[in-house]
């Protein structure tokens, strides 16, 4: 799987042993996120292969079959709304132009960290490629992912990107509806960054 080599004077002791563990631990815990191929391996995010599988596990939980008697806990869940939300720089084209492509990587990976310290821990967090992104929000009202949406795209347009300074995101979102498949719900999500880009960028659009 790997190497890592501790290089020292003597053998290590006891303690140092323990630290040395606990890093391997963690370039362990590393790889295995790299792992499967279901990661984009610039920004370590979800990659599109694994959405559709994700979309249907979602309408799974919220949308059960018409007269299923189910649990509480599925009825509950039923309650919920579930959304889809799509992110695209804006210009990004000029960051390239302007700094080149290793930069304009170096915003995406940047872009990336921002989104996951702006959404909640179980959100499912993809890159589709390019300068796409696109973010699968489980439970909540509109207002809730609204308010998230809103949050990364404030923190994005605050942040200081390296070289490059200000950058925004436009985002549209759209809530699942049943009968939904992967692409119908996406292709509402992209119509709603077109008009949030129509009209001026740097918004949501719902
Ligand atoms: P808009 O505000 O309308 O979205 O403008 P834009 O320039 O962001 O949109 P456009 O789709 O015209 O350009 C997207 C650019 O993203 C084109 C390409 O240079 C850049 N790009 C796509 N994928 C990558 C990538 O993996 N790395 C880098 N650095 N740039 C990429
Ligand atoms: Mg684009
Ligand atoms: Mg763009």
């Amino acid at each position: 799987i790997g190497l890592v080599e501790v290089l020292g004077q003597r053998a290590p002791e006891p303690r140092e042993l323990i630290l040395i563990n606990g890093v391997l631990r963690i370039v362990r815990n590393h790889l295995a996120l790299l792992d499967y191929g279901e990661r984009d391996t610039l920004t370590g995010l979800l990659n599109r292969k694994t959405y559709d599988e994700a979309f249907y596990k979602v309408m799974a939980a919220t949308m059960p079959p018409a007269g299923d008697q189910s649990s509480d806990r599925r009825a509950d869940a039923r309650q919920q709304h579930h959304f889809i939300g799509v992110i695209d720089i804006d210009h990004f084209k000029r960051v390239n132009d302007t700094h080149g492509h290793l930069i304009g990587d170096e915003v995406l990976l940047l872009l990336s960290r921002l989104m996951r310290s702006s959404f909640r821990f179980y959100d499912k967090l993809y890159r589709f490629g390019g300068e796409e992104f696109v973010v699968l929000m489980r439970g909540g009202t509109v207002e809730q992912a609204s308010t998230a949406f809103e949050r990364l795209r404030t923190n994005v347009e605050a942040y200081v990107f390296p070289r490059v300074g200000r950058i925004t995101v436009s985002v549209g979102f759209t809530q699942l509806r049943p009968g939904d498949s992967p692409s119908s719900a996406f292709e509402r999500a992209d119509k709603a960054v077109y008009h949030a880009k129509q009209n001026g960028r740097n918004q949501v659009a719902h």
